[in-house]
């Protein structure tokens, strides 16, 4: 019998452009949508955030069903919406829990996520799509694969349904208190480490990797690095020794058409490889709009979730007594920062801003056309990350004409190459080490091409433009796995 196109379900806590706080969103918003032009039937599942409402569509008319969901002894109503406009989509409708200024970081998150999860498994029997493969991504839906597995795999109707999990970051875990168990009606057994227990704490991210199919992650080198102890965030072994047979590394991609400074609505000028000379009206407007000098300064980029893993700490390292911030100050260079996150970095840039006015500008909100202002307008994109699984700044960087200064790790490694004078190759800066220096050593090489080299440093810009970092690569790869699985 001909089976009709492979369907897989994506299920994650953010999608671009419904919720995003960073990379996981950008990766649900374009994967799928490729997958389909390859010919699978991808849809997307996610929370109804009160804050989206009316903003994507008028709700009412996208009301597909409503159901009940048990969580130990309670019950919560659930409304599904769905809207194709972009993608098909799903949304789970839930006052009580998504009914909240933030995404995540409330005392109830178990409750919520352990209720995403169940919502999801039971929003199957209402509608008229049965997929081949759930494809849960982070912590938020690691117990959905747990569900599955041991107890909804013995109903017939789920029985053929195979996951997939993605580690978008290995970092957050998902560890919650033995009250988690209740709301997933799992016994004290559940409660070991062999099973989803991780030092007296229920992980939801544990729960995702035991009992999901296959295991992905977003960079092939951080599938690497996460069996390490260096990397694994305490689950080196669990990956290393017993879970390996079933990694897979596939590097992330960017969504071309929305990080495209071809025709971005909402950069000053748009430009292409071929008219890049246009990107410096980007950094004039820029400086204008934000009351930076308007001078031919190296405009340095940040566009960041500001927390230690984003490698700000260097920032703080001295060179002969002077902060290396200070010293990167000494140079003929401006910076701006864009980010929200942990107050004692954000007090540390507000410190700079204050420090060198009309050199430096900070923002500490999330605002996505902003973003893209600073892609198109800087000269260098700074991203000295501790680890990033892949690290989507980078891309758009690249995509950009913004040379790229990175530390080499995970994602990192796999994008960008250190150019070479040479053979007039490579894509941005690197540097090893996790040290200050070293990144004050590569952010300074950098400004001697942009400064005395201004040829070379075009070049570098072309070879990242020209480079692809779209999504196809990655969806083939992903069709190939899923093949695999049914
Ligand atoms: P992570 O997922 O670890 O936060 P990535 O580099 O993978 O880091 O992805 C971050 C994404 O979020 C990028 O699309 C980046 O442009 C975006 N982003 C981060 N901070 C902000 C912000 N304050 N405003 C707008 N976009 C942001």
């Amino acid at each position: 019998m001909e089976r009709g196109p492979l369907k897989c379900l994506f299920v994650s806590s953010e999608v671009a452009p419904f919720a995003k706080t960073g990379g996981l969103a950008d990766v649900i918003g374009a994967l799928p949508k490729k997958l389909r032009e390859q010919g699978i039937d991808a849809r997307v599942v996610m929370p109804y955030y009160s804050k989206m409402q009316n903003q994507f569509f008028d709700h009412d008319s996208h009301f597909l069903t409503s159901y009940d969901v048990y969580l130990g002894w309670r019950v919560q109503g659930v409304g599904i919406y769905y809207d194709d406009t972009i993608m098909p989509t799903y949304f789970l409708k839930s006052d009580t829990y998504f009914s909240r200024p933030e995404l995540y970081g409330y005392q109830d998150d178990y409750e919520r996520f352990a209720f995403f999860c169940k919502g999801v498994l039971e929003m199957l029997r209402h509608i008229d799509f049965i997929p081949d493969i759930i494809h849960c991504n982070d912590w938020q839906t690691g117990p959905l694969c747990l569900l599955l597995k041991e107890m909804y795999s013995k109903d017939t109707f789920f029985s053929k349904i195979k996951t997939v999990y993605t580690i978008h970051n290995m970092k957050y875990q998902g560890l919650f208190g033995k009250e988690a168990l209740n709301v997933l009606d799992l016994g004290n057994d559940y409660m070991t480490p062999e099973k989803i227990e991780y030092h007296g704490a229920v992980s939801y991210m544990k729960a995702g990797l035991l009992y999901s199919d296959k295991i992905t992650t977003v960079s092939p080198t951080y599938a690497e690095e996460i069996k390490t102890c260096e990397y694994g965030c305490g689950l080196d072994r669990l990956l290393g020794d017993k879970l390996y047979y079933k990694i897979q590394g596939i590097l992330n991609g960017i969504d071309y058409e929305v990080y495209n400074p071809q025709n971005d609505p909402y950069i000053y000028k748009n430009y292409t490889w071929r008219s890049i000379k246009r990107k410096q009206e980007n950094k004039s407007k820029f400086q204008e709009e934000y009351g930076l000098e308007q001078k031919d300064s190296m405009l340095i980029g940040i566009v960041s979730r500001i927390t230690d893993q984003k490698g700000f700490d260097l920032m703080k390292d001295t060179i002969e007594d002077m902060w290396v911030m200070d010293e990167i100050m000494q140079m003929d260079v401006q910076f701006v920062i864009l980010g929200t996150g942990e107050k004692e970095y954000e007090d540390m840039f507000k410190h700079f801003a204050y420090k060198y006015p009309k050199r430096s500008n900070i923002f500490l909100t999330f605002n996505e056309p902003l973003a893209q202002k600073i892609y198109a307008a800087s000269d260098v994109f700074l991203m000295p990350s501790l680890f990033e699984p892949c690290g989507l700044g980078q891309l758009i960087a690249m995509r950009y004409g913004t040379v790229p200064i990175v530390r080499k790790t995970g994602g990192l490694k796999d994008t960008v190459i250190h150019y070479n004078m040479q053979t007039k190759e490579g894509t941005g800066f690197e540097f090893e080490e996790c040290s200050g220096y070293w990144m004050y050593k590569k952010i300074e090489e950098a400004y001697t091409y942009y400064k005395e080299y201004p040829d070379h440093f075009k070049q570098i810009q072309l070879n990242g433009m020209k480079k692809g970092f779209a999504w196809d690569d990655a969806a083939k790869k992903y069709y190939e796995m899923y093949s695999t699985m049914i």
